[in-house]
């Protein structure tokens, strides 16, 4: 660890990172059924960070098992919604009293900034908890007015009611890790449900240490299981025949295996997958505000993010003038490492996607990309890249193509007369899209028009827990966040009674 991390660290963060971390299973920390360990890295300096208990089949049946008990038990799905909602209030307000702590540990094990992490990544996982702790009280049916025509001389009285699906799997990413596993969790506990959490292997810290909250705030032992491991461990929980739901966050290839692994007893899959998402600026936007929103579109979290508008569709009167603009701004970012706290961009989060991401920035100067700025590494340790601005590129480059995960963009001219919309759906994802300009008319048509999730007018990441998020085509099924992110996590059963 550099000596400024140190510096800087939080007693209460520093001795989380002494001794092994173990599972979290029915309420108590376990060792593997291996009594195998992984190591977590601080991305910053490629250094170990912390020894981590290496989950895999055996601790997610276990788990499984636990997960399954609790809700058979009922102490949870029936208890009374009100007291389900002030513990999961708690769990907010004691998220917001611990930020810092949960900050800083994200950007250990992230390599995000620890602002940032503490002023975003944490304190919207608080507004989650909140947001859906108010839903356990709301959760209602409707009283339906039947007419049931082979029975027209009875009377009937038919209701719905909306009930938990049981046990889910949740599989998380490292970009945002505990903001991932909050937008799950979340939901997934107001409506009653029981739940196995698993990390991703770059990054299972804060979920662990997120366990040490559910417990203050009271939550029953098995409500919450948490199981760090690798991929195998997150195809045993996707194929584990007791599991009623799995809810992946992730790339779109492990989506597509979670599909299949769900065939067995035909579990309930809900998939937030990869993005390549257009941001479009025409010619009569607001240009400095344009410039800045359209850095941040593809910059935030290092371009490790699934909606980084990476597809950069500029109005070829400005073309030119804009996008040495974004470059200029670009290439002003402060790189570091996360603890540092005038850090704008720290490094990629592993070894494997600094070479994904130096790996597509060769394949695009070798077709022919220019780049107005960066285009290699940054420094001589650590995963860090420089923030890329390519142009001069064809649609069917990959770096055009394919979700690069790090701070690339690629920027391409548009005319007026034969439109954007067409290139910008040109994409197997349909996550996101940002949309520049000042005339209204325009943003509205071109919004309706784009095949994405989410559109942000004259903004981009325009996210809230009220809005729904989630993808078109291969950038997922289903939604999180808002009213409709529980219905992955409900059923509705209908009753109909004859009077
Ligand atoms: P990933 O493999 O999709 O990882 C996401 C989660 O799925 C992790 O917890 C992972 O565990 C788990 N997993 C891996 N294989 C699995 C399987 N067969 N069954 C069930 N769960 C499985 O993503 P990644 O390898 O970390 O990143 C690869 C690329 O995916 C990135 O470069 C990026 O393009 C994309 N990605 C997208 C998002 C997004 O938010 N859309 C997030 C992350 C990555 P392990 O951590 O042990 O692999
Ligand atoms: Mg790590």
């Amino acid at each position: 660890m550099t000596a400024v991390a140190e510096h800087r660290l939080q007693p209460a963060v520093q001795s989380f990172l002494s001794g092994t971390k173990q599972l979290y299973i029915d309420g108590q920390w376990v060792d593997a059924a291996s009594g195998r360990t992984f190591t977590t890295y601080n991305p910053a300096d490629g250094q170990p960070l912390a020894e981590v208990a290496h989950g895999e089949a055996e601790d997610i049946d276990r788990a499984v098992r636990a997960a399954r008990r609790a809700f058979d038990a009922g102490h949870w799905a029936n208890m009374k919604p009100n007291a389900r909602e002030r513990m999961l209030w708690r769990v907010g307000d004691l998220l917001n009293e611990r930020a810092e702590e949960f900050g800083q540990l994200e950007a250990l094990d992230n390599g995000k900034s620890a602002g940032i992490a503490t002023a975003v990544d944490v304190a919207w996982a608080a507004d989650v908890f909140r947001y859906y702790a108010g839903w356990a009280t709301k959760l209602e049916g409707t009283t339906v007015p039947v007419s049931m025509p082979f029975a027209p001389d009875k009377q009937f009285h038919a209701y719905t009611t909306r009930e938990p699906v049981g046990v889910c799997g949740l599989i998380v990413p490292w970009n945002f890790p505990l903001l991932m596993a909050s937008w799950k969790l979340a939901p997934a506990l107001a409506a009653g449900n029981t739940v196995i959490l698993k990390p991703a292997e770059q990054t299972p810290l804060t979920a662990l240490l997120l366990a040490e909250i559910f417990e203050e705030a009271g939550l029953p032992p098995g409500v919450v299981n948490i199981v760090p491991g690798f991929g195998d461990a997150g195809a045993a929980l996707s194929g584990h025949l007791d599991v009623d739901k799995i809810a992946f966050t992730g790339s779109t290839e492990v989506g597509k295996k979670i599909v299949d692994a769900s065939k067995g007893n035909l579990k309930r899959v809900s998939l937030e997958l990869g993005g390549k998402s257009p941001n479009i600026v025409f010619a009569d936007a607001d240009f400095d505000a344009a410039v800045e929103g359209s850095l941040n579109a593809w910059l935030f979290n290092h371009g490790q993010s699934c909606v980084a508008g990476t597809r950069l569709f500029v109005e070829d009167t400005i073309f030119e003038k804009f996008t040495q603009a974004v470059a200029d701004a670009a290439s002003q970012v402060k790189i570091g490492p996360g603890l540092d706290p005038t850090t704008q961009l720290g490094p990629l989060v592993s070894q494997e996607q600094f070479d994904k991401v130096t790996g597509y920035m060769a394949a695009g100067i070798a077709d022919g990309a220019r780049a107005l700025t960066g285009g290699g590494r940054w420094g001589e340790v650590g995963y860090f890249v420089e923030p890329t601005v390519f142009v001069d590129v064809k649609p069917e480059f990959s770096i055009v193509q394919e979700e690069i995960f790090g701070p690339v963009v690629v920027a391409m001219p548009f005319n007026a007369e034969e439109g954007v919309v067409a290139a910008a759906n040109d994409s197997i994802y349909g996550l996101a899209a940002g949309i520049w300009t000042k005339d209204i008319s325009k943003a509205h048509r071109t919004a309706r028009e784009i095949k994405a999730g989410s559109v942000w007018i004259n903004q981009y990441n325009g996210f809230d827990t009220a809005m729904p998020f989630g993808g078109y085509k291969q950038s997922g099924w289903g939604r999180e966040l808002g009213a409709n992110g529980l219905d992955a996590y409900t059923t509705t059963k209908s009753v109909n009674v004859a009077l």
